[in-house]
């Protein structure tokens, strides 16, 4: 058995790959041991998905969420207690509907006692941030993208063929070594909003997170994939985007992600 990143030999490993993080909910969709080395596993967690799950954004969003980490962590976020100055630490337990709020490590909170004696009613900031940058984004989006094309190549039975696909490399190394270090271009936009609800035959869920490959009539391969509402879509075969706004604009602007689908269009 070949690695899909590096190509060498993976038979003795033994980590299966998430293609969506664990921390963004996902334990149902993972490549078998092999498909993904150690190596490049341990690489990809590193240097790929922790520059993305460390950011404030996405730690906000996964706080908004309730989303613990493979720990059973919700992350912790900071807040600003405005009249007394004190920063403030977030704090979310797993299955409880109560947000804990601490005087973040070292803050003096004599000044929040004070203030909480004398008033009934004071104002809490909590900063929004945005996203992490470009790069950091689109080297995930496009780890994902080789993940679930291998996904369909191991029912597919021909897991070698995608290994040996030359218009892939680019890809690969873009993911494994990050080279070049220019972004991959890809496309953003916001579907519906992160917490919004959904409704399928009688059950009510929200979304976290889902994907699929659009090919195009041009024989172009589209990773899309949208996490807490937002659609991200990159093309696996080179660093162009414009096919996909095409297509997008040949379809009404609708997500490849539902559309032809029942729920949710
Ligand atoms: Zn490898």
């Amino acid at each position: 058995m070949r690695c899909i990143f590096c190509k060498c030999s993976s038979s003795s490993s033994t980590s299966k790959e998430h293609i969506i993080p664990e921390s963004f909910g996902n334990t149902q969709h993972t490549l078998p041991p092999g498909v993904v080395c150690d190596k490049c596993n341990n690489y990809i967690a590193r240097k790929v998905e922790k520059p993305l799950l460390d950011s404030p954004y996405f730690r906000e969003q996964r706080f908004k969420m309730s989303v613990p980490s493979k720990r059973n962590k919700i992350p912790k976020i900071s807040g600003l207690h405005l009249q007394s100055r004190t920063l403030l630490e977030l704090i979310k337990h797993q299955n409880e509907n109560i947000i804990d709020i601490v005087p973040a490590e070292g803050e003096d909170e004599s000044q929040l006692v004070k203030f909480l004696e004398e008033n009934k009613k004071g104002t809490l900031i909590i900063p929004i941030s945005p996203p992490p940058n470009d790069y950091i984004i689109s080297r995930f989006v496009a780890k994902i993208g080789l993940e679930v094309l291998a996904s369909r190549f191991i029912t597919a039975g021909g897991l070698d063929e995608l290994i040996d696909k030359p218009e892939l490399d680019d890809l690969r190394s873009y993911v494994r070594h990050g080279n070049p270090r220019k972004t991959w271009p890809y496309s953003y936009r916001s579907i519906y909003a992160p917490d919004s609800l959904f409704t399928e035959k009688d059950d009510i869920f929200e979304v976290l997170h889902e994907y699929d490959i659009l090919v195009t009539k041009d024989d172009e391969y589209y990773i899309v994939v949208a996490i807490f509402g937002i659609e991200y879509a990159l093309n696996l075969g080179g660093r162009e985007i414009d096919g996909y706004y095409d297509w997008l604009s040949n379809h009404n602007y609708q997500s490849p992600l539902y559309f032809g689908k029942n729920s949710r269009s």
